[in-house]
């Protein structure tokens, strides 16, 4: 018999309807003392509702695993909710020529906590909670059987966040199982693209990998254009720029070791760093300059990090887009593309569009909506977690 944690009053509506969480003041009288990791069963008025992990360190209590109170958590628990998530890639990525996606994508797949990012022959895994430590090994093991051809298993964990939004955190990590990944695992993406992952030391797991298939559709729109990637990290958007035909490319991001993959990037790919630029610094400093000197582009992209991490951050966050937005929009040729995404889960599609509406008139300019894009289908989103959709990607024009 699992422990029972008892609901306070009307609030297991959201998890009768699948919300995999259970916050701490949902729970009624004090808190247990369980260690991170314990199958506790939640019920409320006596009655089953979730059976999930418990995290005494985290405000989300209680992570759902399942609703059935038949079933159990064990080995095999694991092995169904990794095989049905690689499952669904081998059907959706079927044809495609890339070797690299994401194999788990947390509480949308089942497995509240938990993402595996599969870069080539290696898979990397962030563990976000604590309460994941002790299935750990069930979860290495279920891996390795259902995802064929892998050479090693290495981890990434960020115990104690909730939230997968905010994690650029400083490298490190270790090997769970097989070989150690080599300082730079080679993949591939459509297209041709091929890329240099760091996932040691990159951000996240190493590689953005939810942007996949956005890189690829942009690169209708390169043709003959100058292009300015904004928050490009190691050139994911601007390789692809490259190979679909732009003139100049000029990527920019903070991080200096992202940057220097990114002209490794273009090498790898065949295309000459040296006809292009790569600028280590602030995005908005490099947009300010450019209006100054009258410097200005026909292709855009603006692919900043999370804006809002927290409810009470949205408001600023959608001020922020529509000011990034502005400034973008003052150094944008007329006819020019402008690629502007949010990966904010907490701004929706309709704020996000507001806040680049606001951005437009601000800078007196007419664009044209060409195109909405959100995240690829390795990257699902369960219905009843809001909290799962949260890439936007618009393509405009201006007019
Ligand atoms: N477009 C990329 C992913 C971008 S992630 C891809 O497809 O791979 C967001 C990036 O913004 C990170 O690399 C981070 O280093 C960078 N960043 C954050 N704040 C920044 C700023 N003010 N100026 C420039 N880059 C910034």
């Amino acid at each position: 018999m699992n422990p029972v944690l008892e609901l306070g009053k009307e609030v297991g509506r959201a998890l009768r309807a699948g919300h995999p969480w259970v916050f701490a003041r949902a729970l009624a009288g004090k808190p247990p003392r369980l260690p991170a990791g314990t199958i506790v069963d939640v019920h409320e008025a006596g009655r089953f509702v979730a059976r999930g992990y418990y995290d005494p360190l985290s405000p989300i209590r209680v992570r759902v695993l399942t609703r059935d109170p038949l079933e159990r958590i064990d080995a095999l628990f694991w092995r169904r909710r990794v095989a049905r998530a690689a499952l669904l890639r081998d059907e959706v990525l079927q044809g495609s020529e890339t070797d690299s996606w994401r194999v788990i994508h947390g509480e949308n797949d089942g497995i509240p906590g938990l993402v595996v990012d599969k870069y080539a022959d290696f898979l990397v895994t962030k563990l976000y909670s604590a309460g994941l430590t002790p299935h750990r090994a069930a979860i290495v093991e279920a891996l390795r059987q259902e995802v064929p051809g892998i050479r090693g298993i290495f981890g990434r964990e960020e115990l104690g966040r909730d939230d997968a939004e905010g994690d650029e955190g400083p490298g490190g990590g270790s090997v769970h199982w097989g070989e150690a990944p080599p300082p730079r695992i080679e993949i591939r993406e459509n297209g041709g693209a091929r890329f240099l992952v760091d996932v040691r030391g990159g951000q996240k797991t190493g590689f953005f990998l939810d942007q996949r298939e956005n890189r690829f559709a942009l690169r209708r729109y390169a043709k003959g254009r100058e292009a300015l990637n904004c928050f490009g990290y190691t050139g994911g958007f601007s390789v692809h720029l490259a190979l679909g035909g732009a003139r100049k490319v000029t990527t920019v991001d903070l991080d200096r070791d992202a940057v220097a993959l990114a002209e490794e990037n273009f090498r790898l790919n065949g295309v000459d760093p040296d006809r292009h630029e790569f600028v280590a610094g602030d995005v908005f400093d490099k947009l300010a300059a450019a209006k100054k000197t009258g410097r200005s582009w026909d292709l855009i992209v603006l692919d900043p990090p999370a804006f809002a991490k927290s409810q009470k951050a949205v408001e600023a966050a959608i001020d922020g887009y529509a000011s990034l937005n502005r400034a973008a929009l003052a150094v944008l040729r007329p006819g020019g593309i402008l690629v502007s995404c949010s990966c904010s889960a907490r701004v929706s599609a309709a704020d996000f569009t507001w806040a680049i509406t606001q951005a437009a008139d601000k800078a007196r300019v007419d664009l044209q909506l060409l195109e909405q894009r959100f995240q690829p289908p390795d990257h699902p989103i369960a219905l009843q977690f809001p909290e799962g959709r949260y890439l936007k990607v618009f393509v405009f024009r201006r007019i």
